[in-house]
C-alpha cells in the first residue's frame, strides 16, 4: 500500500497508532518474562497496517515522536496489571536519539500510567549507534539514570564495533531474526549466533534471540547459552485485548 504523509498524520490525530504486544519468554524454562511493543495502525477500512508502511515516513517527516508517545502511553495504561517482574520493552528510532528531551518523556508517560520504570525496556537498533555515538551515550546514560534497562536491536546487522558496545550500559542483545532463521540450516548462522552470545555474555549482557519460529531454533539457541527468547513459536504480536489470554497460557517464573 502506498501511505503519504498526510495519512499518518491523520492517524496520529486520530488516535489510530496502536500498540501490539508479542511475548518474550525464558528460553530454559518457557516461562514468559516480558512483551515488547510493537506499533500497528489500526486503518478504518483496511485494518491493521504493518510498521514497514509508516515508520519510515514517520521518522522522515519528524512525526516519530508523536508516534512513540502514542504507543508507549497506550502500552502502559494497557498493562498497569502486568504483574512484576515481567516488562514491557519499547522501539526507539535513530531519530530520537537526537532528542534530548526523549528520555523524561517517558518517564512521564509510564509515571502518569503507574507503570515502573524499572520494568521498562528500551529498544535502541544498532544502526543508530553509528550515526552519533556521543548523542547515544547521553541519552542511554539519562534513560538508565531514570531507572530503565536498554537492549541493542537487531543485533549483527549494524556493523557496530565493540567500542561501542563497551561505551554504552546496555543490559540486553538482541540477536537478529535473520541470524536465527538460518541457524539450523547454514553453519555460518550458527556460528556467528554462537559469537554474538559469548560476546554479549563477556559483557555482562542477557541474550534474547528474536524471530524464533520452531523447536529446533529455540534448542540450538538454548544449547549456545541464550538466555530468552522471542517468535512466532512463543506468538504473535496480539492486541492488548489479547494480554490476559497470553498470560494464562504460559507460566511466570
Ligand atoms: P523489531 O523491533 O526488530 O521487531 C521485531 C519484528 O519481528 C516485528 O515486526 C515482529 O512482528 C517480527 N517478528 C517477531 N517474531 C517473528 C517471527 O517469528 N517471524 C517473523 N517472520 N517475524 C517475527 P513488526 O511488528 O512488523 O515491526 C517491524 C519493525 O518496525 C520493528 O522491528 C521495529 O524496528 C519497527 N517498529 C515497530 N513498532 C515500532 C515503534 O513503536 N516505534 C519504532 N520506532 N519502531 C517500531
Ligand atoms: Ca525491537
Ligand atoms: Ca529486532
Ligand atoms: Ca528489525
Amino acid at each position: 500500500m502506498s501511505v503519504q504523509v498526510s495519512d499518518v498524520r491523520t492517524a496520529l490525530q486520530n488516535n489510530q497508532i496502536v500498540p501490539n504486544f508479542q511475548p518474550i519468554v525464558s528460553l530454559h524454562t518457557g516461562a514468559l518474562v516480558g512483551f515488547e511493543v510493537l506499533a500497528r495502525w489500526q486503518h478504518p477500512e483496511i485494518g491493521a497496517v504493518l510498521p514497514e508502511n509508516f515508520i519510515a515516513i514517520a521518522e522522515a517527516y519528524g512525526l516519530i515522536g508523536d508516534l512513540t508517545d502514542q504507543v508507549s502511553s497506550k502500552a502502559f495504561h494497557c498493562a498497569p496489571d502486568l504483574p512484576a517482574p515481567l516488562f514491557l520493552a519499547v522501539n526507539l528510532s535513530p531519530a530520537q536519539l537526537q532528542d534530548p528531551n526523549v528520555p523524561s518523556h517517558i518517564a512521564n508517560l509510564a509515571t502518569s500510567a503507574s507503570f515502573p520504570m524499572d520494568r521498562v525496556y528500551i529498544e535502541i537498533t544498532e544502526s543508530a549507534l553509528l550515526d552519533d555515538l556521543d548523542s547515544a551515550k547521553a541519552m542511554a546514560r539519562r534513560l538508565k539514570d531514570l531507572g530503565c534497562r536498554l537492549a541493542l536491536d537487531d543485533f549483527g546487522t549494524g556493523y557496530s564495533s565493540l567500542a561501542h558496545l563497551q561505551a554504552l550500559p546496555f543490559d540486553e542483545l538482541k540477536i537478529d531474526r535473520s541470524f536465527v532463521s538460518k541457524m539450523t540450516t547454514t553453519r555460518e548462522s550458527r556460528k556467528i549466533v554462537a559469537a554474538i552470545v559469548g560476546l554479549g555474555h563477556s559483557l555482562g549482557l542477557i541474550t534474547v534471540g528474536e524471530g524464533i519460529e520452531t523447536e529446533e531454533q529455540a534448542d540450538m539457541l538454548l544449547s549456545l547459552g541464550c538466555e530468552l527468547g522471542q517468535g512466532y513459536l512463543y506468538g504473535k504480536p496480539a492486541p492488548a485485548a489479547q494480554i490476559p489470554t497470553m498470560m494464562s497460557t504460559s507460566h511466570i517464573s
